[in-house]
């Protein structure tokens, strides 16, 4: 009797005709996260088998398996041949004390002689014959017992379902570049557009010596954490110091954070369009700080013309944080650390700049020079998958 972890993919489902380039993808991810390791894979229907692993890992593989984006559920489970004796016996054997479950069959495999209802009953009574102090329970159960009839000729019995990462295998929906601090948003909302299947790159910009090396070295680790659910990708990290000296030098200091703003987003759109992003992501979300205003997010994207999304826009720093420490980034993100945005801070920043003062403000500045030095000190730092 062997032993193997069932993946099922999710949304993937409803591509139609387009499955094949989402599975496709799906399946270099799921190799790539399991690149360490030892396994065979197969697909069946709407269904990966992984066999042939070191036995005793499931765990291990199961916690890897459920941070792919595009598994919706994975199982540990028993393989049999199927055979209604097999599984009957294979059945008898099985142990959950006290435990209240029930047991649901799937007949994929339209041959088998008994029905799924009446199967799933047959086998519920041999499993509290064998467990008299378990009970059945349909409404809520403590354990799911799955019983897959597929059109392989096998059967998989399996007695937990581990819900997955969900949505869309990362790389399917193209490349987008983040913006990312050390804060704690930033890299959450990266994590929701590798959620979505982008192939999320990444942008930091320091002011060193304003702010110290720690400081970027905080976001590689950041970074790296990411990598667990998004994979390999490239973190860039640019100078932002002589540009933050220039406005300093020249500028109405009231205006420091919205030109700042203004100046990271178009030398973000410049790197985007040489590596071949699509979008620009943030962590903003909307009156969160003095810079998420709707003036000021409006002023901000003014001076771009590539889509940025900012998956929390509507969101509460609580879910925020929440969100945070589930995908293990919380913990690195509260290392205190000094903010690029933080140095030369005014007192007074304005709130709700208008755009012909900030345009004054601007016309101090030579803002293509700024950019393109700022770009000549692009320092790129490969990520590779954490497990
Ligand atoms: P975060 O927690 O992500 O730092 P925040 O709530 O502190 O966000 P801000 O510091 O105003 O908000 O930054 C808003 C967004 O601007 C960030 O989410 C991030 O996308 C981007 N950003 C801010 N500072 C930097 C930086 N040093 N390098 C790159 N992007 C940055
Ligand atoms: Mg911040």
């Amino acid at each position: 009797m062997e032993t193997v972890i069932i993946m099922r993919y999710g949304e993937i489902f409803l591509k139609g005709d387009n499955k094949w380039y989402f599975e496709k993808i799906l399946i270099q991810n799921i190799k790539s996260a399991l690149k360490q390791k030892n396994y065979k894979l197969e697909k069946i229907a709407g269904r990966y088998i992984l066999s042939n692993y070191q036995p005793g890992t499931e765990k291990e593989l199961v916690s890897i398996i459920s941070k792919i984006f595009g598994l919706h559920s994975a199982s540990v489970a028993v393989k049999l041949e199927t055979d209604e004796m097999k599984i009957k016996d294979y059945c008898s054997t099985i142990k959950i004390g006290e435990k209240s479950f029930k047991v649901i069959t799937n007949r994929a495999d339209k041959t088998f002689p008994i029905k799924s209802m009446p199967f799933s009953s047959i086998l519920g009574a041999i499993i509290l014959e064998n467990n008299p102090k378990a009970t059945v329970n349909v409404k809520n159960p403590d354990l799911e017992i799955m019983v897959d009839i597929r059109e392989d000729g096998n059967t998989y019995v399996s007695t937990e379902t581990i819900e997955c990462a969900g949505g869309m295998p990362v790389s399917s929906a193209g490349k987008g570049l983040l913006l990312l601090s050390g804060g704690i948003d930033s890299p959450v909302a990266g994590w929701f557009m590798s959620h979505r299947g982008m192939h999320v790159n990444a942008l930091h910009f320091h002011s060193f010596p304003y702010t110290s090396l720690l400081a970027k070295e905080k976001v590689i680790r950041l970074a790296q954490q990411m990598s667990v659910y998004g994979g390999d990708f490239k973190l860039h990290i640019i100078s932002f110091t002589k540009a933050q000296e220039e406005i300093n030098k020249k500028c109405n200091k009231n205006f420091m954070v919205i030109l700042m703003r203004r100046l990271m987003m178009r030398i973000a759109e410049k790197l985007a369009h040489k590596i071949d992003a699509k979008a620009i992501i943030t962590g903003e979300s909307l009156g969160q700080v003095a810079s998420q205003t709707i003036e000021s997010i409006n002023a901000t994207n003014a001076v771009v013309n590539i889509p940025v999304f900012r998956p929390l826009i509507g969101f509460d720093k609580n879910d925020t944080i929440n969100i945070s420490k589930k995908i293990g980034t919380y913990d690195i993100s509260i290392e205190p650390y000094e903010d690029c945005c933080t140095v030369f801070l005014p007192k007074n920043p304005v709130t709700r700049p208008k755009i012909k003062d900030v345009l004054d403000e601007e016309s101090k500045l030579d803002i293509e020079k700024l950019v393109n030095e700022a770009l000549e000190t692009d320092e790129v730092i490969d990520i590779i998958k954490k497990e």
